[in-house]
C-alpha cells in the first residue's frame, strides 16, 4: 500500500479563447480510492476580456476576478502536488495547456507533470456511442455534479478515474496507465507558451501536430436551431483530410457548407439548443490546430439574427 495521495484532478475555466486566460481552477485529490479534498479558486487573467460564450458556460464575470490572485499566486500552493502525483483532466491537453500558457503569461515556469486524460480513459473503459464528454460520462456513471463549476468538474473527472479503477481492478488511480496500457504523458517543466494553442500564431499543418492535437471527441455533437425552427445535428468527424463537420440539413446532406456548421465554427452559439458550450470550445481548439481560424464565442444580437435568417 502506497501511503500517499495517488492522483489529483484539475479543471480550468477560461475567460476567452486564449489558453492563458484561466479565470478559475478546480482541484480534487484522490487518496486510497476516494476523493479526499476539493478546492476551487478564482483567478485574475492577464487581461479582463471575457467572451460572452465563456461567460455563458461558467458564469464568471470580470468583476468576480478583478481582486483575485493571478494564476501563479493562486496555484503556488498546489503546484508541488501537481508535480508529485498523477494529474487527471477531462480533455487533459486543454487543461495542461492552460496551466503552462497561463504560467508563461506571467513569466513563470510550468512544473513537470505526468498526466492522464480521462476522456481517453472513458473511451476505453466506458465506451458509448453518445461520446465521452464530461457530463455524458458522469451521467452514465451516476456521478452527480454541477457542470462548468471548475471544482465540480474536477471532482467529476476524479470520480470517472475512480470508476475506471474499480471497473478494471486497478490498485490505485496512479496504476491506471499501466492497467489500461495507456501511458501517461510526461511533460517536462519549463516555459510552455504553447504557440500552437494561442490563436495569435500562424496555424500549422495538421500533419505536423497530429500527435499533439487536442483530443476533441470525434463524435462531438451539436444541436442547432435553424431559421425555421427545425433542429439540425452537426457532428464532428475525423477524416484523413482532417476534422470534418457534418450537418443533417439539406445543404449538409449535399456536402455543401451550411449556416449551421458556420455557426459552430464561428463560435456563434445563439442557436445552440444543445447547450454544450464547452464542446464548442473543444471543437474549436481542434479546428485551430488543424489550421482553421477561430473567433471568440459570441451570441448574435436580435437584429443580426433576423437578418441572418432572412427575416429582416
Ligand atoms: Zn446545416
Amino acid at each position: 500500500m502506497v501511503d500517499r495521495m495517488d492522483a489529483i484532478a484539475i479543471d480550468f475555466e477560461t475567460a476567452n479563447e486564449r489558453r492563458d486566460s484561466a479565470c478559475a481552477v478546480g482541484l480534487a485529490w484522490i487518496d486510497h480510492g476516494r476523493v479526499v479534498r476539493r478546492e476551487t479558486r478564482l483567478i485574475r487573467p492577464p487581461e479582463l476580456r471575457f467572451s460572452p460564450g465563456n461567460i455563458r458556460v461558467h458564469g464568471i464575470l470580470p468583476a468576480d476576478v478583478r481582486g483575485q490572485p493571478n494564476l501563479p499566486e493562486a496555484m503556488a500552493e498546489f503546484l508541488p502536488d501537481l508535480s508529485d502525483r498523477l494529474v487527471l483532466a477531462h480533455n487533459a491537453g486543454f487543461d495542461i495547456g492552460v496551466l503552462s500558457a497561463s504560467l508563461a503569461a506571467w513569466g513563470k515556469r510550468a512544473p513537470p507533470v505526468t498526466y492522464l486524460c480521462t476522456v481517453r480513459v472513458a473511451r476505453q473503459v466506458f465506451p458509448h456511442p453518445a461520446g465521452c464528454g464530461l457530463a455524458k460520462v458522469a451521467g452514465r456513471l451516476g456521478i452527480r455534479f454541477e457542470h462548468h463549476d471548475a471544482g465540480e468538474d474536477a471532482y467529476a473527472c476524479a470520480e470517472i478515474a475512480l470508476a475506471a479503477m474499480r471497473e478494471r481492478g486497478a490498485a490505485s488511480v496512479a496504476d491506471l496507465p499501466r492497467v489500461l496500457k495507456m501511458p501517461a504523458v510526461v511533460r517536462a517543466g519549463g516555459y510552455h507558451p504553447d504557440p500552437e494553442n494561442l490563436r495569435s500564431t500562424a496555424p500549422r499543418a495538421l500533419g505536423t501536430t497530429r500527435n499533439r492535437m487536442p483530443s476533441a471527441d470525434p463524435g462531438l455533437r451539436f444541436a442547432i436551431r435553424g431559421s425555421t425552427g427545425n433542429r439540425y445535428a452537426v457532428v464532428l468527424e475525423e477524416r484523413s483530410t482532417g476534422p470534418y463537420l457534418r450537418c443533417d440539413c439539406t445543404a449538409g446532406l449535399h456536402r455543401r457548407r451550411c449556416r449551421h456548421v458556420d455557426a459552430v465554427v464561428e463560435g456563434d452559439v445563439t442557436d445552440l439548443v444543445s447547450g454544450n458550450f464547452g464542446d464548442v470550445e473543444r471543437l474549436r481548439e481542434r479546428l485551430a490546430v488543424a489550421g482553421t481560424p477561430v473567433e471568440p464565442l459570441r451570441v448574435r444580437a436580435a437584429t443580426e439574427r433576423r437578418s441572418r435568417a432572412g427575416l429582416g
